[in-house]
């Protein structure tokens, strides 16, 4: 298999199949349930789709694999697929996880209502102070669970001291890593055992899929594909093919994603409208200095609060022009979400207010469009 040393390379040619399928550039799609009998002997060797080894599939695990620099990866039919089948791999009955509180809704839902009647139990930790997770250990902890940056208030945890405290705890160390992506961030290189992603998001870019991946360690991966042989949330050759194709632009996209968002965050927060702008990017973050040292770029998305009522919040949002009103994020176009209303309807709003996500706050995950005429759409609106 040959080798590439620069991720823009690996992007372009890793995954691809040695010789070319009848010389074809692009990588068709097999979208075939089951494939002719080859004498295999295991089970997960019969080539079909459930079990993840399909062309399309083995090409994105050598490509992602590639991209984080990890011995192996595994992609799954969406996001949450690849949470819940990592986590039933990891932890059993009996056992109990740390998680980072203010994680993405669903997996905070899965944490507290789904796991624990399989008998696995979870107890949240402020990831930014790891003086306090010792108290929170129990004899049966087995993992530590944690975003690369948080969602909606991109706050970023003390993640070296994450994978320190999981080393010399014996603790699975867990990351979802969907707002960095391996552009900006590759934590397997930074010393986590598995690192999950949303590949509806950045990966693929391009709204149009969903879709999850992990990567980590060979055992670990095999562990979690033979999870997933049976629980089924195996991704579709079709979305596969996408994904694959997606991910050809990812260092594009992520670059003019971490190039705008800044430009607009530094925009909004000189913005006499705007009270508060959440954006790591922003020398005023609270944890500018953290990010800057483990992070490429600072990502594409941000989150603000105007000056004023939920009202004028939903007014700038319909006086824009050029992004669209939509939850979800990392794709190629802008998109506006009152976080209270969408991605974290599902918290009571007692708990959305501890955390600090107030009604009137505006998510918005920047897409390619260009960073001036987004800037004049934001003036005009605010302006209004
Ligand atoms: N992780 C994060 C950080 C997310 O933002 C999301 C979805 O918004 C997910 C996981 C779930 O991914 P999916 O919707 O592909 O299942």
């Amino acid at each position: 298999m040959k080798t590439y040393k620069r991720i823009e390379t690996q992007l372009i040619h890793a995954g691809t199949p040695q010789p070319r399928i009848q010389g074809a550039v692009a990588l068709p799609i097999f979208q075939s349930a089951n494939f002719e009998y080859t004498g295999e002997s295991r089970y997960e060797d019969l080539k079909y789709i459930r079990l993840n080894n399909t062309p399309n599939h083995i090409a994105l695990h050598q490509v992602l694999s590639a991209l984080e620099n990890a011995p192996a990866a595994l992609v799954a039919a969406s996001g949450m697929a690849i949470i819940s089948t990592t986590l039933l791999t990891v932890l059993a009955a009996g056992d109990h996880v740390l998680a980072q509180e203010c994680l993405y809704g669903g997996t905070h839902h899965l944490l507290t209502t789904d796991l624990p009647r399989f008998g696995i139990a979870c107890s949240f930790i402020d990831a930014d102070a790891p003086d306090s997770w010792a108290a929170a250990l129990r004899p049966n902890t087995k993992a530590i669970y944690v975003e690369a940056m948080t969602n909606p208030l991109l706050e970023v945890a003390d993640l070296r001291a994450v994978v320190r405290f999981a080393r010399e705890h014996n603790l699975v160390s867990i990351i979802d890593s969907t707002f960095a992506s391996p552009i900006n961030y590759r934590p397997i290189e930074a010393g986590f055992d598995l690192a999950l992603h949303s590949a509806t998001k950045y990966l693929n870019g391009h709204s149009d899929i969903v879709g999850g991946a992990v990567v980590g360690g060979s055992e670990a991966i095999e562990r979690i594909t033979h999870k997933m042989n049976h629980l089924g949330g195996s991704m579709d050759p079709h979305a596969a093919f996408l994904l694959y194709r997606g991910l050809k632009t990812l260092a594009l996209r992520v670059r003019q994603q971490n190039h705008s968002a800044l430009e607009i965050a530094k925009f909004l927060a000189g913005h006499p409208a705007v009270a508060q702008v959440n954006y790591a990017g922003l020398e005023s973050h609270r944890r500018h200095q953290r990010a800057r040292e483990l992070f490429a770029g600072f990502g594409g998305v941000l989150s603000f609060e105007l000056k004023g009522s939920t009202e004028r919040a939903e007014q700038f949002m319909h006086r824009t022009q050029i992004p669209i009103v939509a939850p979800s994020l990392g794709g190629v176009e802008t998109l506006l979400t009152r976080p209270a209303v969408t991605s974290h309807a599902g918290m009571s709003s007692e708990s959305r207010h501890r955390l600090g996500i107030s009604d009137h706050l505006i998510r918005m995950s920047v897409g390619i469009e260009a960073t001036e005429e987004l800037i004049e759409d934001f003036s005009q609106a605010l302006a209004a």
